[in-house]
């Protein structure tokens, strides 16, 4: 399988990037990561317009069209019917290590399709731990240190995510969004500086406000979640995965939970729709 470097397509071992990139001196670029099922990239304007944002955070402009975009996505997707393709795009290779922008560089564009894992059905254990990230985190930046430390924390007592708080409030998981049943309520914290807008996270606000079932973008105490009836995270890659475990302490009855059954059909169903071609 190919993968895009700048412009062309070649072999994974082919592909080449300066030491000098900025992306590999500074973590000075931003990516996306863009699901596929039945060879349909899932809310593929979403994503892109996402992937601009974070561009636009960080003072670039998108290097290609749209329709550039969609052409090499399709390229990479290559008929295989579900995996994920990842797109990076750095600031380019400046003249020296200097911080300052460089005037007048070519930005280093990247692209790869990977294989889907499968997602755990059981639920999974979590813990929370401080959001020690920094303020911009709307900002899709491939600068995951504090990340990468957080997560390996989680994993290190064998849990799958951290649940990051910041004052005393739930931000997001390491790479996930966070919901979780409050009083009957699907709550999630609503969008801002402290969290990535996650296409999973509207995604499945929207298929629960569909149904009618009641849900509210609101900010949520870590009291508030240690204590609520369901817990799940989202993702591209994870869809809805239920937590079964917070803390070493169990979430409800310390299995997945009525609420995220139907969440979860609603959202397999959406999958299967889009394999058919049938929605976006
Ligand atoms: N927050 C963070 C910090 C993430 O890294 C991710 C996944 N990349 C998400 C949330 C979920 O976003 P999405 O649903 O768009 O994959």
């Amino acid at each position: 399988p190919l993968v895009y470097l700048n412009g062309e397509f070649l072999p994974l071992d082919q592909a080449r990037v300066s030491v000098l990139d900025r992306g590999f001196l500074f973590g000075d670029g931003v990516y996306e990561v863009i699901p596929v099922y039945g060879g349909r990239p899932l809310r593929l304007e979403e994503h892109l317009r996402r992937l601009d944002d974070s561009l636009r955070g960080i003072r670039m402009t998108s290097p290609l069209m749209r329709s550039e975009w969609s052409e090499i996505i399709g390229r990479l997707i290559d008929g295989v019917d579900d995996q994920s393709v990842y797109v990076q795009v750095t600031r380019g290779v400046g003249p020296a290590r200097d911080h300052s922008i460089p005037v007048g560089v070519r930005p280093t564009v990247f692209a790869m399709a990977s294989p889907i894992t499968p997602v755990p059905v059981t639920g999974v254990r979590a813990i929370t731990l401080e959001d020690i990230r920094w303020r911009w985190c709307n900002i899709k930046a491939i600068t995951l240190l504090p990340n990468v430390l957080l997560r390996q924390q989680a994993v290190d007592r064998g849990c799958a995510e951290a649940v990051l708080v910041r004052e005393g409030h739930v931000t997001e998981g390491t790479a996930s969004n966070v919901f979780a049943v409050v009083g009957g309520t699907i709550v999630t914290p609503p969008k801002g500086p402290e969290l990535l807008p996650g296409i999973t996270r509207d995604l499945v606000l929207e298929l629960v406000r569909a149904e009618g079932l009641p849900a509210r973008e609101r900010a949520i105490s870590l009291e508030e979640f240690s204590g609520a009836e369901e817990i799940w995270i989202t993702s591209s890659t994870r869809e809805v995965l239920p937590v079964v475990e917070l803390d070493g302490r169990p979430v409800g009855r310390g299995s997945p939970g009525p609420v995220w059954e139907r969440v979860s059909a609603l959202y397999q169903d959406f999958k299967r729709r889009l394999k058919r071609g049938i929605t976006a």
